[in-house]
């Protein structure tokens, strides 16, 4: 629970963010998008702004905001351009990793650097052969001395060109039996030496703007030292109770999406008529604003539920998974429905509904697909009902 000082003080936050979102994201998104143009001045902002360090502890330069309020941000801001939030996401889940398991060193040393966004950038978990299976990664970190030596290949690693720092997901021990103790993880700073290559962009259905890439290593050298925690073999765990932070952030992407579209449809039914009516006076269109205003709400109401447990400190991945699938099956949805209000306009360009409709499945695989997170809901009411 945050004092009265402390509420007042992230509301302002919230709101200023939304004044941002209003006067720069939401004017720039639809061109932007279109051209595939990467939102350079969006960051600076951002950076000026502290968004960059919204979930860092303030003792570490950070803002130090509630997994709450920072949900409200995260909701806002996809609400007028998903893309945008993805910048901060992985970048956040980088910090996030590094202050739960990182020694008071390293936290010192890189925290501080981005909050301000002096350093920024995100996670290199997934491979060409290992996304949802992460024990399967290939890439491996081998120690020389004072150093190690990465090789290996990742992909979709979001902010890959931009960025400047990652949390790389690698194998110490390729031999390790169960294979997660022998994973670890590093913070890899592109600018250090040969051998980080981005070796391309991938094209995208949408979440368009923002860079997605393949990233080899090659014999790339980095000290022992930026090994988060300072002992091999914590990697797996560490990630994935980052990766319920970031389902959380995913979650309010989705009802910031499914919003927009929601509140695109509500104002297309108002201004288009057939037979000699608004068409929110025909049943079947009432029955479609109906269903989606309701699945937004309680999308709403599951990501909320979500981010306070996690602000209590609890484990949530049961309510971070619901949240995470409701939400975005309810963007995928709104996108849908929203689409079908417009009618054939929705199918252009020249209207947002179309862009919601290319960015909502991202949100269905990002930070554990769907199917993923009913398997990890489904074993939690085994674990938390066991009757044997
Ligand atoms: C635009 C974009 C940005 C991304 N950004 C990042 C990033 O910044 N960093 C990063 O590390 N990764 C990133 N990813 C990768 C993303 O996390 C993976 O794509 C995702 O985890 C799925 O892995 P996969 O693509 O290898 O699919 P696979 O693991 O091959 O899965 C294929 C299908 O099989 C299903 N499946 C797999 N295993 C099971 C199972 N046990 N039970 C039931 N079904 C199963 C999956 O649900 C899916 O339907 C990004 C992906 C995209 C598309």
């Amino acid at each position: 629970m945050l004092s009265p000082d402390r509420s007042e003080f992230e509301r302002e936050i919230v709101d200023e963010v939304r004044r941002f979102v209003d006067r720069e994201i939401r004017p720039v998104a639809h061109a932007m998008e279109q051209s595939d143009t990467f939102p350079a001045a969006l960051v600076e902002r951002m950076k000026e702004l502290g968004l960059f360090g919204a979930t860092i502890p303030e003792e570490y330069g950070g803002v130090g905001l509630s997994v709450v309020s920072y949900a409200s941000i995260i909701e806002q801001i996809a609400h007028a351009w998903m893309s945008v939030s993805g910048i901060l996401n992985s970048h956040l889940i980088m910090c996030y990793d590094i202050f739960r398991g990182g020694t008071e060193e390293q936290r010192a040393r890189w925290l501080p650097l981005m909050a301000t966004g002096e350093r920024r950038g995100g996670i290199a978990l997934s491979e060409p052969g290992a996304g949802t299976d992460l024990q399967a990664i290939r890439t491996t970190a081998t120690r020389d001395g004072d150093w190690y030596v990465l090789n290996g290949t990742k992909l979709w690693v979001t902010n890959g060109l931009h960025g400047n720092t990652f949390a790389v997901l690698v194998k110490t021990d390729p031999t390790a039996s169960p294979a997660h103790r022998g994973i670890s993880l590093f913070i890899v700073e592109k600018d250090q030496g040969p051998g980080f290559i981005v070796s391309r962009e991938i094209e995208k259905l949408g979440y368009k703007g923002l860079d997605t890439c393949e990233v080899v290593f090659d014999h790339y050298r980095v000290p022992a030292a930026n090994l988060i925690g300072g002992q091999e073999g914590l990697g797996f765990k560490l990630i994935m109770s980052g990766l319920e932070l970031g389902r959380i952030n995913v979650a309010a992407r989705g009802v910031g999406l499914a919003q927009a579209a929601l509140d695109d449809a509500v104002r297309y039914a108002q201004q288009r008529e057939t037979f000699g009516k608004q068409i929110w006076q025909h049943q079947a269109i009432q029955l479609k604003l109906a269903d989606m205003a309701t699945r937004v709400q309680a999308s709403r109401l599951l990501t909320r539920s979500a981010a306070e447990k996690k602000d209590r400190g609890e484990r949530c991945d049961m309510e971070a998974g619901m949240a995470k699938l409701f939400a975005t099956e309810t963007a995928q949805f709104c996108a849908l429905e929203s689409m079908r209000i417009h009618g054939g306009f929705g199918y252009t360009k020249e209207f947002n509904v179309e862009r919601y409709y290319r960015d909502a499945p991202l949100l269905l695989i990002g930070e554990g697909t769907n199917e993923i997170q009913r398997t990890i809901i489904a074993k939690q009411l085994i674990e938390r009902h066991r009757i044997h």
